[in-house]
């Protein structure tokens, strides 16, 4: 099977945020059908949505060459959201792992589900500022990713993170 390029979101505001970006990447390249080609800078976020209280997010991007189908990736990635006791309690509430598949190829898929390109995605600057720190060349769907980065509502709520 030809391997597809795929880029995933990950974000965590609960725990040892950095620590667990870390080990989602390792973990979701520990997989004979991924491999990682790039990791963005991480990115301290105001929360988008959700409670009105929870802590700032930690999110970073990361690129794939996958063997993968589709909805097997998406599986791959909630055994990794599991691994660190992700429950899905609120809508978009505090979470120790959220991972999204951004893009799969040039793909686009829609079903019950899996949406592909992710639907949100070229509305958030905290998916779409660390993408275009990793990829200042990146698309989403034909589109420049820093021009969209540039243009959401929540960019002045991106910065780098520049801790441990
Ligand atoms: P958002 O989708 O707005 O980022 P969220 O990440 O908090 O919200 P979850 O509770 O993590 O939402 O996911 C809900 C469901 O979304 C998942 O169970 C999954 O089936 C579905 N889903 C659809 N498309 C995607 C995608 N591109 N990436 C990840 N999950 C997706
Ligand atoms: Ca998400
Ligand atoms: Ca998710």
């Amino acid at each position: 099977m030809n391997a597809v390029r795929t880029v995933l979101a990950l974000g965590s505001n609960l725990g040892e945020s950095r620590s667990t970006l870390a080990d989602a990447v390792a973990a979701l390249a520990d997989n004979p059908g991924m491999k990682l080609v790039a990791v963005s800078p991480v990115a301290r976020t105001r929360p988008v949505g959700g409670p009105e209280d929870q802590p700032d997010y930690l999110n970073l991007v990361a690129e794939f060459e996958t063997t993968l189908d589709p909805h097997t990736l998406l599986d791959h990635c909630h055994d990794v959201e599991n691994r660190h006791h992700r429950t899905r309690e609120v809508r978009w509430g505090p979470r120790t792992l959220d991972v999204d598949i951004i893009t799969y190829g040039t793909a686009h898929i829609d079903d019950e589900v899996l949406t592909v390109p992710h639907p949100r995605a070229a509305e958030r600057a905290f998916v779409l500022q660390p993408w275009a720190w990793m990829d200042p060349h990146a698309k989403l769907d034909g589109k420049p990713v820093a021009e969209l980065a540039a243009r959401a509502a929540d960019l002045p709520g991106v910065e780098l993170f520049e801790g441990e």
